[in-house]
């Protein structure tokens, strides 16, 4: 099972270490609910050899047979703009697929950090248990969100292993599942390798198998002049397939790239609208599905800056805040590559510099790269459209406003943006605090001014001098806020009178309460995290987990088990102060 390169295939069966005594640490109930088993599952012997890879699900050790047997995956990647060569599931095992019968969902479900697999490269295929707690809450955090994500069922811990990092550190093992693991490093490293053939059965598996069939694509033939941007394109397969520059075949393939197109769209637009940075996002970390995945260095935005990136090897700020979109665009420019092999029929070109430089000595070449140009061209304004679409519709509820105005870019979303930069306020509280203001309360220029002061912290880090001017500018764009709150929530026969119209009690109190189920008042910031990570490790704490997990998975409660997170510490009811 030792490293290695594996050609014409895009999985190797592989069986996950044997584990001496392991422990559940904690599970997410909300994946035991959504993956079909019950709650209580979760104390059996089964269920927690299970989840270690200790009993195979499918597969009799005695017999040696089964209908089923772990695999590990065979991908490529482009890291950090670079061409990697084959990386592959190198410490990630999957172990069956599972249709929730309630749902009709089918899951692949897999273990991360189970030991070797042919794809483990120079390292040793096991995860420590500090990324792992990371990867456990964050995954469910992001799900309970509204951001499409892969899950993550359980998290246990390995006792007797040791994993060599910068230091030595307690290994642990998670369970996680998706609809699909597929990224577009699959595809990557089938184009490396000049096998299309290959391409075009996992291209149709993507399809049929992962979407659901070719009717569940975008109906529309590619027409550059009028992309579909509908947020809910009309689906389905188009009468004559056999149009455009396209034959129908091709066509099919152009719809497939779209709709990938179309979810990673969707996903950065929630990324960029909740301030979550992944951190990685190389091609072999993009999904096929437009799923959050690989959770590495990740974080959500604490003060707002846009050039924030949560990676400290990302010296050219690649893969920052602001630059998410654009990445993920140049990640799908290197699908439509792959994919681009399976439009027409000229040959292929196995000139390993075109892989980096996307210009091929060979001059053969030139129709493929007009080919994925093709795709690129049908997909490229489809793909912003829809990220502005996304991202602008939820940024309208995180207002608090029920109808988008074309000027609420510009003159309200911009304008706080850039306060919130310029004053370095936290992304996520600033929104949360905003859906306790009344806007009865705010009417006046003076009580905008003392109420500006919600979004400051306690010990205000700005320099004396500057605090009134910084009340001053978020006061000021509470005016603009106010003005178009009233606009949208004010009683009809104020509708069109002076700005001053008034919002009743009620309907604020309505805007209020919408407000706080899109604006989370928890989300697993980096500190959060490093703080459960030190309790579990270092104080053998475990309810920790499972309250952080609870926290999680209800991000937009005001409290939690009778406690108020307030950002800082967790108060409890009881007079003692629980702190993170
Ligand atoms: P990542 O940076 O997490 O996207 O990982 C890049 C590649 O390195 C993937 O193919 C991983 O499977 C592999 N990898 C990362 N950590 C390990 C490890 N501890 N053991 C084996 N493979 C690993
Ligand atoms: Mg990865
Ligand atoms: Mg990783």
């Amino acid at each position: 099972i030792g490293p290695r390169q594996v050609r014409g295939a895009l999985f190797t069966w592989v069986r996950p270490e044997k584990q001496k005594e392991p422990e559940l640490l904690a599970v997410s109930p909300a994946a035991m609910r959504d993956i079909g088993l019950a709650p209580s599952e979760a104390e059996t012997e089964e269920f927690k050899e299970t989840v270690v890879g200790n009993k195979i699900q499918g597969w009799d050790e005695e017999t040696l047979s089964g209908p089923g047997y772990p695999w590990a995956q065979c991908y490529g990647g482009f890291q950090f703009g670079d061409w990697a060569g084959q990386l592959g599931d190198g410490r990630a095992i999957s172990l069956f697929e599972s249709t929730n019968p309630k749902t009709g969902t089918r899951y692949e479900v897999q273990l991360k950090g189970a030991g070797l697999t042919p794809y483990s490269r120079f390292a040793d295929g096991k995860a420590v248990l500090r990324s792992s707690i990371r990867e456990f809450i964050v995954s469910e955090a992001l799900n309970a969100l509204g951001i499409p994500s892969t899950r993550a069922l359980s998290l246990s811990l390995l006792p007797h292993s040791r994993v060599r990092r910068e230091t030595m550190e307690p290994g642990a093992i998670i369970v996680r599942f998706a609809q699909s693991w597929l990224r577009f490093g699959n595809f990557d490293i089938l184009r490396a390798r000049g096998d299309r053939a290959l391409i075009r059965k996992l291209a149709t598996y993507v399809a049929e198998d992962v979407y659901g069939g070719w009717d569940k694509l975008p109906a529309r033939l590619a027409d550059p002049s009028n992309p579909d941007t509908s947020p809910e394109p009309t689906r389905g397969v188009p009468e004559k397939e056999n149009q455009g520059p396209l034959g129908a075949e091709e066509n099919r393939f152009a719809r497939l790239f779209r709709e990938i197109a179309r979810r990673n769209a969707a996903t950065v637009a929630h990324w960029q609208a909740y301030g979550f940075m992944n951190g990685v996002l190389n091609t072999d970390n993009t999904s096929i599905l437009g799923l959050s995945i690989d959770f590495g260095p990740f974080a959500f935005m604490d003060n707002f800056d846009p050039a924030y990136t949560p990676n400290h090897d990302d010296h050219f700020l690649r893969y920052s805040y602001r630059n998410q979109p654009t990445i993920i665009w140049w990640n799908l420019v290197r699908l439509a590559e792959a994919l681009g092999e399976l439009l027409g029929a000229g040959p292929l070109v196995d000139d390993p510099t075109f892989i980096t430089s996307g210009v091929a000595d060979d001059s053969t070449a030139e129709p493929l790269i007009s080919r994925a140009e093709l795709l690129i061209g049908q997909a490229a304004d489809e793909y912003k459209s829809v990220f502005l679409s996304t991202y602008k519709s939820l940024m309208t509820s995180r207002l608090g406003l029920l109808h988008q105005h074309s000027t609420d870019f510009d003159s309200l979303l911009s304008p706080l943006l850039d306060t919130l930069e310029a004053l370095s306020l936290d992304f996520s509280h600033f929104f949360r605090r905003l859906s306790s203001l009344p806007v009865s309360e705010i009417a006046t220029p003076d009580s905008r001014l003392h109420h500006a002061a919600i979004f400051f912290p306690e010990d205000d880090s700005l320099p004396d001098a500057d605090k009134p001017a910084a009340r001053q500018r978020v006061a000021d764009w509470l005016a603009l806020w106010r003005e178009r709150v009233v606009q949208d929530w004010g009683s009809l026969e104020d509708w069109g009178s002076s700005t001053g119209a008034p919002v009743s009690e009620a309907r604020d109190a309505e805007r209020m309460a919408a407000m706080k189920k899109v604006n989370p008042n928890f989300v697993p910031r980096g500190w959060i995290l490093d703080e459960i990570i030190k309790r579990v490790e270092k104080e053998g704490e475990r309810d920790v987990l499972r309250r952080a997990m609870h926290m999680a998975l209800h991000p937009f409660e005001e409290s939690w088990d009778g406690r108020v997170f307030d950002g800082e510490s967790y108060k409890g009811d009881e007079d003692e102060e629980v702190r993170w």
